[in-house]
């Protein structure tokens, strides 16, 4: 008899504890967020994937295609295309692409590029079928963030032509000893 007392008491006083939880909760402001509709607003130090930074003056890209962030890269993630433009001594790039799901976020590549072209990105949106669905285009972003910002979309730079190469006389042996 005592037993049962004992354990009908005890549940009682879980009973209590548990309400006491949920009353203490349901006073208090909501954190949950309805997400789509409601956002979080992100940490400035958010890391995702890396971008370009849009140069104040130009309305474009810094990046010179020296492919710093190519070779430093850990996880060999950062593919960087570029061409001499015709006029500069500089190289533009034309094409950028980083496989995100091999991106550790270390941050070096933004750390070593010389141009400051690279920033993490507030992307935290990103769904995939398949790991080419992480192959990330970051110049085809550049230019949609234009096309957003109502800037001129970036376009391929013309390359310089190539100068013709001499070809070196090689001596064929005729007649040599
Ligand atoms: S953050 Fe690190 S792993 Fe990711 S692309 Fe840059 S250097 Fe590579
Ligand atoms: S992003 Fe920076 S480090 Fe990478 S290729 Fe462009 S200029 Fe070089």
């Amino acid at each position: 008899m005592m037993a049962y007392v004992k354990e009908t008491v005890n549940g009682f006083i879980s009973l209590l504890a548990g309400l006491a939880v949920t009353i203490r909760y349901f006073v208090k402001p909501i954190v949950t967020v309805q997400y789509p509709r409601e956002k979080l607003t992100l940490s400035p130090r958010y890391r995702g994937h890396i971008e370009f930074i849009i140069d104040e003056e130009t309305g474009s890209h810094r990046c010179t295609a020296c492919e710093n962030c190519m070779r430093t890269c850990p996880s060999k993630v950062i593919t960087v295309t570029g061409v001499k433009v015709a006029g500069s001594k500089k190289k533009r790039a034309v094409t950028y692409q980083l496989d995100y799901s091999l991106c550790s976020l270390c941050g070096l590549c933004v750390e070593v590029c010389p141009t400051n072209a690279l920033k993490f990105s507030d992307e935290y949106r990103l769904a995939g079928y398949s790991r080419k669905d992480m192959v990330i285009d970051v110049m085809a972003r550049l230019q949609a963030q234009q096309r957003a910002l109502g800037l001129a979309e970036e376009v391929p730079p013309i390359p310089e032509p190539e100068e013709p190469k001499v070809k070196a006389e090689v001596a064929t042996g005729e007649g040599a000893a």
